[in-house]
């Protein structure tokens, strides 16, 4: 095809720089993808400066795993296997098993042995480097999953497909239905998108918690339908979570927060019998201090560790993208370019003066 792509390589040093690649062929049996905009996310932002946390990890490595972008150049196979036509818009699916090995043969949501991950395991000296949704192009592997994206929303706006996957994921694993009382700790984009989740699974009161700096997180959490929002440094959240449900306090707790007091909070959260705990936030590691197991047992509460997205929960979020379209657009957010990643790092990293989002997209110029 000729002519050249850029692409943002993270060299795992807190820099980067942007490379100039050859625009790729597709590999046998897979297609190349003009990436349109990718969703920038805190993995990103452990990826700029080397901290890997996913198995197989590459670095440096082009990032970018929330990617919506449009098919350019599609093999015959592909075209058949993934039901496309070149110059349809797809959101993929970061997670490509080999579907040969042991895990995959035996199906479910086993660890595949030859496991590979868009913006993740794939360096740029990789097989043509393109691997990753912050460069301009994307080529993809023949067992990719990808999913035609519904109209009416801009590819900035369809990358919260991702993270909406995840919460889909997680409110389900924790079971979330009509009746119950769920509180989400934490109005990162994840922890939101948690929120309209669960109202989407018919939460009948959905309460999000945030402190004192999240003020436009509270604010969108009540626009994407939130029953109440509590922000936790000004008044105290078990007392006002008591007043709210009547005293039966939440069935489901799900944590999103970096920090680990949370994890004792979403105990004194719930409510007796059988709540759920999600722990979904990253504590980079750190032991929790002061924790009581005694709780969870006296209380019958179910701890469920809760980290990305299955394939069902992947087109279940882009069904629910066409269906509610307000829901990407209340999160669309902010934009970058290839040319200013390092402003969506400091707004990922809450360190641009005076600026908050809650969502950064790049979007590739056209
Ligand atoms: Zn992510
Ligand atoms: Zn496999």
């Amino acid at each position: 095809m000729g002519g050249h792509a850029r692409a943002a390589v993270f060299l795992g040093d807190g820099t980067y720089e942007v490379r100039e690649f050859p625009i790729p062929a597709p590999p046998a049996g897979g297609a190349v993808l003009k990436v349109e905009a990718v969703g920038m996310c805190g993995s990103d932002v452990m990826q700029f400066h080397g901290q890997s946390h996913v198995p197989g990890e590459a670095s440096p490595v082009i990032p970018g795993h929330e990617i919506v972008g449009r098919l350019i150049d599609v093999t015959p196979e592909a075209a058949a296997n993934w039901g496309v036509a070149e110059g349809d818009r797809v959101c993929v699916d970061e997670i490509v098993k080999c579907g040969r090995c042991a895990s995959c043969l035996a199906g479910g949501t086993g660890l595949c042995a030859n496991l590979q991950l868009y913006g993740y395991t794939m360096g740029p000296d990789h097989d043509g480097g393109l691997w990753g949704g912050y460069g301009e192009y994307l080529r993809l592997l023949p067992n990719t999953h990808v999913m035609k994206a519904p109209d009416g929303l801009t590819a900035a706006e369809l990358t919260v497909f991702e993270p909406l996957a995840n919460a889909l994921n997680w409110v389900t694993s924790v079971r979330v239905g009509p009746g119950d009382v769920v509180v989400v700790q934490g109005p990162g984009h994840q922890g939101l998108l948690c929120a309209a989740a669960a109202l989407a699974c018919g939460a009948s009161q959905v309460i999000v918690t945030g402190t004192g700096a999240d003020s436009l997180r509270l604010k969108t959490a009540t626009a994407l339908g939130a029953h109440e929002v509590i922000d936790i440094e000004a008044e105290d959240v078990v007392t006002r979570v008591g007043e709210l449900t009547g005293g039966r306090m939440a069935s489901v707790v799900m944590d999103l927060t970096p920090v680990t007091a949370s994890v004792r909070t979403a105990l004194d959260l719930t409510g007796m019998a059988g709540a759920r705990i999600a722990l979904a936030g990253l504590k980079h590691f750190t032991p929790v201090d002061g924790l009581l197991t005694d709780l969870i047992t006296l209380k019958n509460i179910n701890v469920q560790g809760c980290a990305g997205s299955t394939p069902g929960s992947m087109e279940q979020a882009v069904r629910l993208l066409a269906d509610r379209p307000e829901i990407a657009r209340t999160m669309a957010g902010t934009h970058v370019s290839l040319d200013t990643i390092e402003h969506g790092i400091a707004l990922l990293e809450r360190r641009a003066a005076g600026e908050d989002a809650v969502h950064v997209s790049l979007v590739h110029a056209g």
